[in-house]
């Protein structure tokens, strides 16, 4: 069969949708965010094709497999087995590195039981994960846990102050008697008044029975200093407080290099055994690129095949553009994009056919450089034999698509529709969005702003950077270019607030406490509307929150249970009693203007600006309305937001009267070009007020518009770290040297 043939779509605001997506094609999905691609291509597609998987495992294993919720669709024919590949970081697990995640790791360790000297044992010992290999002292993870005591103590207060900065060692807490208690110490003495050796046995004394404690001390009780106690009771790795603890923990606790190894993870018979000089950890620690060379100039008759695959794997890092990671890094250090495509490297050896991978936004942190890299793979696996469905806002891998569906025409309820389907060649006659766009031409900023002075960063030395020294203009919108790897995020991001630490970083993470909270909570506007609520219907205003009175008893609040099946990852479901809405159904007897709360939680902000007359909450839907967020709903919790759309809304709260000097990185990810537009508008609102406005970003249309562009490169990793350009727009296309110059002068044309 040709196509995936879906019947009936209805999933979030999708309007009952049939549609016919050819196979072992790339298909491009766009439309504006909101329009209902992520309903079509994950939850609708990407859902049923995992669900008829699951379907086909044994129970003991679909018990394990992730829970995918039915898709609301009548039918869908033809689907194949699904990769999906997203920027979900990968693994958070403190083992896992890009060797191992790629299994390149696996192929050196084979190598190195082949043709290391001496022979150490078979391939399994060289691994960090195998007690027969790791380091004793950290298990291989190649690092310590030691306690912060700059965080942990505040040597401007006393004992009974509370200078530890720790539960249970507070005032009132019991392990701070095991101090007060002891008869060693003046408990109302600020601790930077402390003798030396008083300091000594506070923070570091070993275990023993103190001479004259108070008499309250118990008989049996022994005294040992804040740092022992701490590292026995929380950071050995059988201690159960260090769960509970957890959040304090990580405020007073700091990683360190190990000590035995070095950070090289492996014991020292295992690091002993070197190729040319070389043991397995060196290795792991070349950049990609390097090790290729290294791998490359190794010559046996014996051990061509291993040599071969090896070098062959490495290579697909390479075209990939990551040839400037180690292995030995940390998967949890990569960003986003570089996560993707590692996992697309993971699929590159794949020789399975007739798969259907689904990518979501393979263009984020990439410069149109590395995109042609991203292209060339992607054709790669198309003409393996496999499906490609993409959701992508790129005008040039739209380019590429051989067909594209574009949804629309609006966000939310005015979305879910299929604007047009068929080739590139016909999407500009097209009448949604997304045609006008590529109908229209870009447009090149010709009067660029006067700084107002600069911010100046001297030598900078960091990671891959080459002594840089750097004048970002003040009182202008800057954007930094470059590959990825150049080093735009280690310059603005790590190296620029050691000079000016004064700086708004807005970037897309989420604090776990903003997680649950809804939107109208994170903008501090929800008291507005409670009292609204209890105004009208003369009430108290408590009775308006999920958090206290209105909260629905059965859920408490959170519109959704938690089914805990043993064995299973716990699943969610709408809560029976409130339908989800989280509110004691009571509470949805009051009205204001002729709806309850749970009505106003479902409403858009555009919906609300039309609704409420308030000068108070409506200049926040403006400001969101301003960058293209009127379609998010109002209880929409946090957690379900895209990065993008997280990244635009923190913007909305960090903005403070007065002048600043504001970071964004990437706020492009997840706007359709439309929704660009309005982005320049509002940053352009800001640089008029004569903000610094510094803007790490691809997008060749904000490029474009920019004040003045920093590039950083030519490459990645060694190979960058430099400056390449700084001027304007116009400068630049004059440039011959830089990359972003000529795919600039492309994109004007
Ligand atoms: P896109 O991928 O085009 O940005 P989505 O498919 O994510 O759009 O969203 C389409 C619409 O469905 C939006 O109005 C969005 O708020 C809504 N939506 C998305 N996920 C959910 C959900 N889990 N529950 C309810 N509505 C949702
Ligand atoms: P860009 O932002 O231009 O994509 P980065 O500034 O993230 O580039 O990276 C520049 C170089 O610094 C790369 O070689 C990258 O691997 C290296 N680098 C970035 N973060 C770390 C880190 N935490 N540890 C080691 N190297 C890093
Ligand atoms: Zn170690
Ligand atoms: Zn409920």
């Amino acid at each position: 069969m040709e196509n995936i043939e879906i019947t009936n779509a209805r999933q979030n605001n999708l309007k009952n949708i049939s549609i016919k997506i050819p196979k072992n094609k790339i298909v491009v999905f766009t439309g504006v965010s909101g329009s209902g691609k992520s309903s079509l291509v994950f939850e609708t597609i990407g859902g049923e094709a995992q669900r008829q998987i699951n379907e086909t495992q044994n129970s003991f294993i679909r018990n394990r497999l992730q829970h995918y919720g039915i898709p609301d669709v009548d039918k869908i024919e033809n689907l194949n087995v699904p990769i999906i590949i997203n920027q979900k970081r990968l693994g958070g697990n403190a083992r896992s590195t890009v060797g191992t995640a790629t299994d390149i790791y696996a192929t050196l360790r084979l190598l190195f039981s082949r043709m290391g000297k001496p022979f150490v044992g078979y391939s399994n010992v060289f691994s960090f994960n195998n007690p027969q290999g790791m380091c004793p002292v950290c298990e291989g993870l190649g690092w310590v846990q030691t306690v912060n005591i700059d965080a942990l103590i505040d040597r401007d207060l006393s004992l009974n102050e509370g200078a530890v900065r720790f539960p249970t060692f507070q005032p009132g807490g019991w392990r701070l008697t095991r101090y007060t208690l002891s008869g060693y110490f003046d408990n109302d003495r600020k601790l930077k008044d402390f003798s030396p050796e008083e300091w000594e046995k506070l923070m570091y004394a070993a275990e023993h029975k103190p001479k004259k404690p108070d008499k309250d001390w118990g008989k049996t009780v022994k005294y040992e200093g804040i740092i022992p106690r701490i590292e026995k009771a929380f950071l050995k790795k059988d201690s159960k407080e260090n769960v509970s603890r957890k959040e304090a923990l990580t405020n007073v606790i700091i990683k360190k290099n190990c000590p035995a190894c070095q950070g090289q993870r492996l014991n020292e018979k295992i690091l002993s055994c070197r190729i040319e000089g070389r043991n397995i950890a060196d290795c792991a620690a070349l950049s990609v690129d390097d090790l290729l060379k290294f791998v490359n100039s190794l010559t046996s008759k014996t051990y061509e095949v291993i040599l071969k695959e090896l070098s062959a794997k490495l290579e697909n890092i390479v075209t990939i553009g990551l040839q400037y990671l180690t292995l030995d890094r940390n998967t949890d250090t990569l960003s986003g994009g570089e996560s993707q495509r590692i996992k697309m490297v993971r699929n590159l050896g794949n020789s399975l056919v007739d798969l259907l991978y689904i990518f979501d936004e393979p263009s984020i942190g990439l410069h149109p450089k590395d995109l042609q890299n991203i292209t060339t793979i992607i054709k790669q696996i198309r003409d393996k034999g496999n499906s490609v469905l993409i959701v992508e806002h790129d005008p040039d891998l739209i380019k590429m698509a051989d067909w594209i569906v574009d949804m629309g025409p609006g966000s939310g309820k005015n979305g879910g529709e299929i604007v047009y389907q068929g080739p590139f060649s016909k999407l500009k006659k097209s009448k949604g969005k997304t045609g006008l766009y590529f109908a229209g031409s870009p447009v090149l900023k010709k009067k660029s702003r006067t700084p107002e002075g600069y911010l100046k960063i001297r030598n900078a030395n960091l990671y891959n950077l080459k002594n840089l020294n750097v004048d970002i203009p003040k009182g202008v919108l800057t954007v930094v270019t470059g590959v990825a790897g150049s080093g735009k995020s280690t310059l603005i991001n790590k190296v620029l607030p050691v000079f000016y630490p004064d700086i708004t970083v807005i970037d897309q993470s989420l604090s776990a406490a903003s997680a649950r909270s809804s939107l109208l909570t994170y903008l501090n506007i929800s008291d507005v509307v409670r009292r609204l609520f209890a105004r009208s219907n003369h009430v108290s205003e408590k009775l308006f929150s999920r958090n206290s009175e209105g909260a629905c008893k059965n859920c408490r609040g959170l519109g959704v249970e938690k089914i805990d099946l043993a064995f299973m990852d716990d699943i969610e479901q709408p809560c029976e009693e409130c339908g989800g809405t989280g509110f004691d159904p009571r509470v949805l007897q009051y009205r204001y203007h002729d709806k309850t709360i749970a009505d106003i939680m479902n409403m858009t902000v555009s919906e609300a600006l039309l609704f409420f007359t308030e000068e108070a909450v409506l200049k926040h839907f403006e400001m969101l309305t301003k960058l293209g967020l009127d379609y998010l709903t109002l209880g929409q919790r946090l957690d379900s937001f895209s990065g993008g759309e997280r990244q635009r809304l923190k913007l909305t709260k960090e903005l403070k009267p007065g002048q600043q000097v504001i970071v964004l990185d990437e706020p492009s990810t997840g706007l359709h070009p439309s929704d660009t537009q309005k982005l320049l508008a509002f940053l352009d609102h800001l640089a008029d007020q004569r903000h610094t406005l510094i803007v790490i970003e691809h997008n060749l249309d904000i490029i474009a518009h920019a004040d003045r562009i920093i590039d950083i490169g030519p490459g990645a990793g060694k190979y960058g770290g430099e400056i390449m350009f700084e001027g304007t727009p116009e400068e630049l296309l004059k440039d011959k040297k830089s990359f972003t110059a000529e795919f600039l002068r492309k994109h004007l044309q």
